[in-house]
Formats: structure tokens, C-alpha cells, sequence
């Protein structure tokens, strides 16, 4: 006789149990040790000038990487609002800050760097803009910088990286798309990136957009940065 002929209908096979059967998915839904989830958000504008008045005063936190490096995916995810910043956008709107209030702080998404079609003018532009947001901003509590995971810095990586240290401000790196890579293949990816950036090991976030992986840990980091609190 084969144990097959001994089963108990009923009861879901190897998932049966006592509780109810599970959903066919799981909705994401708020984090409730992510910081940022809780709060309102709203967009306030998106701006050409690098010294804009926003009201009120708040410190504020920029976010800024290579374009496609998964920026509008990351802020979506740290914030829990999928429709937030466009995936993907287009090459368009290069040269505008976009600015996101939330109660204590901002979020500033600063345009994506280094496409590889964009016209000499266009990139001295860009330049100009950041190179003063980033080192006359009065507000400006800290940097998010977005490096995917499974590439060496670009020439315009490393550009970026001398602007942010010349402007001295606290900088934390970021990196994206960790899914990507097998779990043995993390490690020694952070660890030729850490050095690469010149940046410390606790100035590193592995995140994942897509499996959440590091978001809350961000949003702690960010929350931290701008003064502590609630954001
Ligand atoms: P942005 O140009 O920096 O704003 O990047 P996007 O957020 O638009 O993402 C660029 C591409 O990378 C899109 O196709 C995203 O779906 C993809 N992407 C973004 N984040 C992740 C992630 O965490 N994991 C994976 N596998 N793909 C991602």
C-alpha cells in the first residue's frame, strides 16, 4: 500500500494546519519600523533654481545618482507610496529639483547625472545646479547617494564623488538593486564599492527596492540626518 491512499482530504496537503488559508499574495502595505511610511507626504514643486525658498524651513535631505541607478524606485519604496516619483522618467526634466515635504523635513530629489545623450550645454547646466545646491544650500542636512550594486563606479560616479567631498557635507552611500545579486555575491560587492567610493563601512546601505531590503534602515538613517524625531 503507498502513503498516497492514506491521505486526508481536506485539509490543503503540506500548507494545512489550523488557521485559515493563505491569500494567493501578500499586499506590501505600511512598514511599521519604517519612519517615513507613517507620515504625510506632499509634493511641493519642482524648481530650476538651486537657491528656491521653501516654506517652512526644514532640513533637508537630497538624493542623487546616475540616472536608471533606481532613484524614483527607491523614494517610492522609502516613503510607501508606489505613484511618488515616476520610474523611469525621461531624459526631460534634467535640470529641476523636485522638492517632497513631510512634516519635519524635506525630501529633494535631485536630477539623475550622466545620460549619456546629453548635449555639453545641458551637462554644464547640470553641473551648475547641483555644484550650488550641494555646496550653498543652507538647509542641506544630508546626501543619499545611489550607486548600483553590481557596477564600478562611472567616470561620472567619480565625478560626483569629488563634488561631495568638496562640499563637506554628511553622505551616506547607497546601494541599489541588491536582488540582483546571488546572497554570496553581496559581500565583496560592498566591500570593492566601500572602497572604491572612499567611503566608510557605515556610510554603506544595501537596499532593494524591489524586496524592501534596507528600506527601513534608510528611512532610520534619514530621519537621523535631518535631527532626529519624527520626520
Ligand atoms: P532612476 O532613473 O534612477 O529614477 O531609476 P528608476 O527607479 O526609474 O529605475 C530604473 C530601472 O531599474 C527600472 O526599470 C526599475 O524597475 C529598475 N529598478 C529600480 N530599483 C530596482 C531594484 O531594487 N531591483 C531591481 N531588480 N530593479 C530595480
Amino acid at each position: 500500500m503507498t502513503a498516497a491512499g492514506k491521505r486526508v482530504s481536506g485539509t490543503g496537503g503540506k500548507e494545512g494546519g489550523k488557521g485559515a488559508r493563505r491569500a494567493p499574495f501578500v499586499h506590501p502595505g505600511p512598514d511599521p519600523s519604517n519612519p517615513l511610511h507613517i507620515q504625510p507626504i506632499q509634493f511641493v514643486g519642482s524648481f530650476p533654481d538651486p537657491m528656491v525658498r521653501v516654506e517652512p524651513a526644514l532640513p533637508e535631505i537630497a538624493f542623487i545618482g546616475r540616472s536608471n541607478v533606481g532613484k524614483s524606485s527607491l523614494l517610492n519604496a522609502l516613503v510607501g507610496r508606489p505613484g511618488l516619483a515616476r520610474v523611469s522618467a525621461s531624459p526631460g526634466k534634467t535640470t529641476l529639483l523636485n522638492f517632497y515635504r513631510m512634516p519635519r523635513l524635506y525630501l529633494v530629489d535631485l536630477p539623475g547625472y550622466g545620460f549619456a545623450r546629453a548635449s555639453k550645454s545641458a551637462r554644464a547646466g547640470y553641473r551648475r545646479l547641483v555644484t550650488a545646491y550641494l555646496r550653498e544650500r543652507p538647509a542641506l542636512a544630508g546626501i543619499v547617494w545611489l550607486l548600483d550594486i553590481r557596477h564600478q563606479p562611472s567616470a561620472d560616479d567619480l565625478e560626483m564623488q569629488a563634488l561631495l567631498i568638496e562640499s563637506g557635507r554628511p553622505v551616506l552611500g547607497v546601494l541599489t538593486k541588491a536582488d540582483k545579486l546571488t546572497r554570496s555575491g553581496i559581500a565583496p560587492r560592498v566591500r570593492e564599492l566601500t572602497e572604491a567610493l572612499g567611503l566608510q563601512q557605515d556610510q554603506i546601505q544595501l537596499t532593494s527596492s524591489r524586496s524592501s531590503m534596507g528600506i527601513a534602515e534608510l528611512a532610520t538613517s534619514i530621519v537621523a540626518a535631518a535631527g532626529g524625531g519624527n520626520p
